[in-house]
């Protein structure tokens, strides 16, 4: 009879959900689960977010990726931006806007990555991405500011149903609803879950994730991206990644964003590789677009990606050597885009015991513990 009372009392005092990490992922898991009704509790040791890896990132969201998951996580972002104002209203801000961007993806393939993109066609097709494949000679017709020169075919989209939105704003408006809903946002920097008294804890630390799973194989990888400036804009230009090159680019207001090919990982320090502008990127931007045979380099900054280094892939749900630990990590480059669906994903999972909508059990711990590779070959 003591016992059982001493435990009630020790549930009363225990957090219900803690999350580990505030960026988009542990703020979109606070969002979903609050709206459910779990108190949930978010401790964030840098609320300034300085080198949290959203806050660099270049706010794509898009559908084309090979695996089918990757295709519906990017479907379901889509959705929930566009409802965003109304799904993300709160009595202390009102709607919120996050500045879509709905210019769409264009992904050019060469000869090699040719039979690939086919294959990923078909899984685009199978879950009505509405994606369209042209040949690379037709590229001009469509996009004239293009140099089809050694390419082999192109996929894009053109009915506002990818594009880019403004990072901050997005994890704003998360994070202001979870609070609104009940959510705690506590500044606090975990050293070991094993010091977090809760009945669920979920870990979002990102590229930092290896930090407090030693078998999770999610790190730090530095990108850097540059911003320029060219006499010709072109603002309807989509986010255009060139997979011969590994070089991507978008506008950004009368300026443009261009990402390096080249990455880092053990980078001691988040100083931009600035030799890539002119060794890398400027080389591959001007030839695919002859009008930035023109730039200037106005800028850039670098940040890190949370690379699964086993296959580039999320991984998502329960560690199933603990008894309480889910984790979400290992976006590799498209954490915001996936933050809605994985924060909805994740909710069902620990409030169900199953996936209820999209079927996330391919990014299961167990597939990377045993290193069961299921690579997605799209990261830009
Ligand atoms: C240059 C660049 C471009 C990108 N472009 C895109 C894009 O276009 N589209 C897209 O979808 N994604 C993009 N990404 C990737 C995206 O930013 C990440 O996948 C995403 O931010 C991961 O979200 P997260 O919440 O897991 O990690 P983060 O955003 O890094 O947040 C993790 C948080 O956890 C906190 N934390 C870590 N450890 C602890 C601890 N022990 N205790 C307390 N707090 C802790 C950190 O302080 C941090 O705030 C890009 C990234 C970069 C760098």
């Amino acid at each position: 009879m003591r016992s059982m009372i001493y435990f009630s009392e020790l549930k009363r005092f225990m957090n219900d959900v803690v999350i580990v990490g505030g960026g988009i992922i542990g703020a979109s898991i606070a969002y979903f689960l609050s709206k459910e009704g779990r108190k949930v509790r978010v401790f964030e040791r840098d609320p300034t977010y300085k080198n949290a890896s959203f806050p660099l990132s270049l706010g794509g969201f898009r559908r084309q990726f090979f695996q089918k998951e990757n295709i519906l996580l990017g479907k379901f972002a889509k959705e929930f931006i566009f409802q965003l104002p109304d799904l993300l209203e709160t009595k202390k801000n009102g709607k919120p806007t996050v500045s879509v961007v709905p210019n769409g993806y264009l992904l050019l393939f060469d000869n090699e990555q040719a039979e690939e993109q086919y294959e990923a066609l078909k899984n685009h097709s199978l879950c009505n991405a509405g994606t369209k494949n042209i040949k690379a000679e037709e590229l001009p017709k469509i996009f004239p500011w293009i140099s089809s020169e050694g390419l082999e075919t192109a996929t894009y989209t053109d009915s506002k149903v990818e594009g880019w939105v403004d990072p901050h704003m997005f994890h704003a408006a998360l994070k202001n609803k979870a609070i609104e809903l009940g959510a705690i946002f506590e500044k606090k920097e975990v050293k070991n879950l094993n010091e977090i008294e809760a009945e669920t804890i979920v870990s979002a630390a990102g590229c930092w994730t290896n930090k407090l799973l030693s078998d999770i194989p999610v790190v730090p990888q530095k990108h850097t991206v540059f911003r320029v400036k060219c006499p010709k804009h072109i603002p309807e230009m989509p986010l255009t990644g060139d997979l011969s090159t590994g070089v991507y680019w978008r506008p950004e207001g009368k300026e443009y964003i261009a990402g390096s090919p080249n990455s880092k990982f053990d980078a001691p320090n988040l100083e931009p590789e600035w030799n890539d502008f002119e060794e890398l990127v400027w080389p591959a931007l001007a030839k695919r677009v002859p009008a930035f045979e023109e730039l200037k380099l106005t800028g850039g900054w670098a940040g890190y990606y949370d690379t699964n280094k086993l296959d580039n892939n999320a991984i998502v749900g329960k560690h199933p050597k603990m008894s309480n630990v889910y984790l979400a990590t290992g976006f590799t480059g498209r954490g915001l885009m996936q933050a809605p669906g994985i924060g909805r994903g994740l909710t069902e999972l620990i409030t169900t015991g199953s996936y209820q909508s999209i079927d996330l059990t391919c990014f299961s711990v167990d597939r990377v513990l045993s290193e069961q590779k299921r690579k997605e070959p799209y990261v830009l």
